[in-house]
């Protein structure tokens, strides 16, 4: 199973919350048991680091991540 993220439904851009303005848009990060996701400019996802649970998967409301 490979993770990946679609940017164009991710509203974390250029290092902020697109969508409602939060600033912080909980989810994926804070949804992974193994700390491989991180907001940077964008959200980053470490392959190497997944255990491909699918935690950040149900937890984007955005429906930008996959596991296939
Ligand atoms: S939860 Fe979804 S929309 Fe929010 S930062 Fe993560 S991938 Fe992007
Ligand atoms: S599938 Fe699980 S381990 Fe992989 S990035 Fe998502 S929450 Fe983290």
């Amino acid at each position: 199973m490979v993770i990946k993220i679609d940017y164009n439904k991710c509203c974390w851009k250029d290092g902020k919350c697109t969508s409602c303005g939060c600033g912080s848009c909980i989810g994926c990060v804070e949804a992974c048991p193994v700390g491989a996701i991180k907001r940077a400019k964008k959200v980053l996802i470490d392959k190497l680091k997944c255990i491909s649970c699918g935690s950040c998967v149900n937890a984007c409301k955005h429906h930008a991540i996959s596991l296939a």
